[in-house]
């Protein structure tokens, strides 16, 4: 399974501006190859492979020096790039490749970042030809399996992105069994009563978020000061992001490390945000993304994740009788068995049951 992890980096100004170097570079390598594809097309009717224009990269950096200060795997990269544009064109699933302004192009890749041991200085990453630059890794990682490294330049800040094939670990013994339900009043309930609540510094960051907004818009258009408002907004936007993928790690690793057994509906969020009126919290309770977080967890440790049909969970007791209510009424009372609960929990003991 493949999974990758994000983490900010912190250059040097030197650093930096190698790393912008090597974006100005790439682009400008891969709008040449756009260029001589389709030149080529127009004269012979046959664009170059790209195999073809990768072996002449060695040619390239002698013509331009510049090329030899960004390292070779980059340059194949970006040419793979545009390869895999124009497969993705073909096969119908995008449009015709772009020219890319410095917009459009953020992201540079060393693709065989497991030749190389990049994790050697605690606290640091060492990219090729940049050098060893200051990575914050938020949480562990396992270093080993790091197989491909992109940089990034987003919103004024620069992150890697750390690919990583995850090896399932074998089946553990099922002793502890949780049925998860996602809530909207609590971020989740677990079937054994935990209730996980949406961390408090979010609502603290969204009261500040809207601030900032409002002043945004009241800033005049084209104004100095309507351009930092809206900086100050984005970089809070990736803070709350990043508060939220953190929290979404630690709350998932836990359970991962309490239960054998995971079950959780197989809602389709998607059509969920669709639909309904709150959408916004839907997106920003992240459950998506949680879900996903819970099966790689499950498999890097060997637990088993199941989900299970959708539908009915909170109208259902585990006695198997319907018990109708609408989302006003919180307490779960079935007339047949009589289970009195809380309705989530008893959502969630429905969910564990039905992936048993
Ligand atoms: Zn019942």
């Amino acid at each position: 399974m493949i999974v990758v992890h994000r983490f900010h980096i912190e250059p040097t100004k030197e650093q930096e501006q190698k790393l912008f170097q090597t974006l100005a570079l790439c682009r400008r390598l891969y709008n040449a190859a756009l260029k001589q594809r389709e030149i080529c097309y127009r004269q012979r009717g046959k664009p170059p492979s790209c195999t073809v224009q990768k072996n002449e990269l060695p040619a390239l950096k002698k013509e331009l020096p510049e090329y030899k200060q960004v390292n070779a795997q980059v340059l194949q990269d970006c040419l793979q790039r545009l390869d895999n544009a124009f497969e993705r064109f073909f096969g119908g699933l995008a449009g015709y490749p772009h020219y890319k302004d410095q917009v459009h192009y953020r992201s540079f890749t060393y693709p065989q970042a497991d030749k190389q041991d990049h994790f050697k200085k605690p606290g640091y990453i060492y990219l090729p030809k940049i050098g060893y630059v200051k990575m914050k890794a938020h949480f562990e990682f396992d270093s080993g399996k790091v197989n491909r490294i992109n940089v990034k330049y987003h919103n004024g800040k620069w992150y890697v992105n750390l690919t990583s094939e995850i090896q399932e670990a074998e089946a553990v013994e099922i002793v502890n069994k949780v049925g998860i339900d996602v809530g909207l009043l609590t971020f989740a309930v677990l079937s054994d009563g935990t209730k996980i609540d949406n961390p408090k510094y979010f609502h603290k960051s969204e009261r500040k978020l809207a601030r900032l907004q409002r002043q945004f818009s009241r800033k005049k258009k084209g104004s100095n000061n309507r351009e930092k408002a809206k900086a100050k907004v984005t970089r809070l936007h990736d803070k709350i992001a990043n508060q939220r993928k953190d929290f979404l790690h630690k709350t998932s690793y836990g359970i991962v490390q309490k239960y054998d057994l995971i079950a959780v509906e197989g809602l389709s969020v998607k059509n969920m945000i669709k639909n309904h009126h709150l959408s916004k919290s839907i997106a920003d309770a992240g459950w998506g993304k949680f879900i996903s977080y819970l099966e790689y967890k499950c498999l890097k440790y060997g637990k088993k994740f199941v989900k299970v049909p959708p539908g009915g969970t909170s109208q259902t007791c585990i006695c198997g009788a319907h018990v109708p209510k609408d989302l006003s009424i919180r307490v779960h009372n079935c007339p047949e068995c009589g289970l009195i609960a809380d309705r989530d929990v008893v959502s969630a003991m429905v969910i564990l049951q039905r992936a048993s």
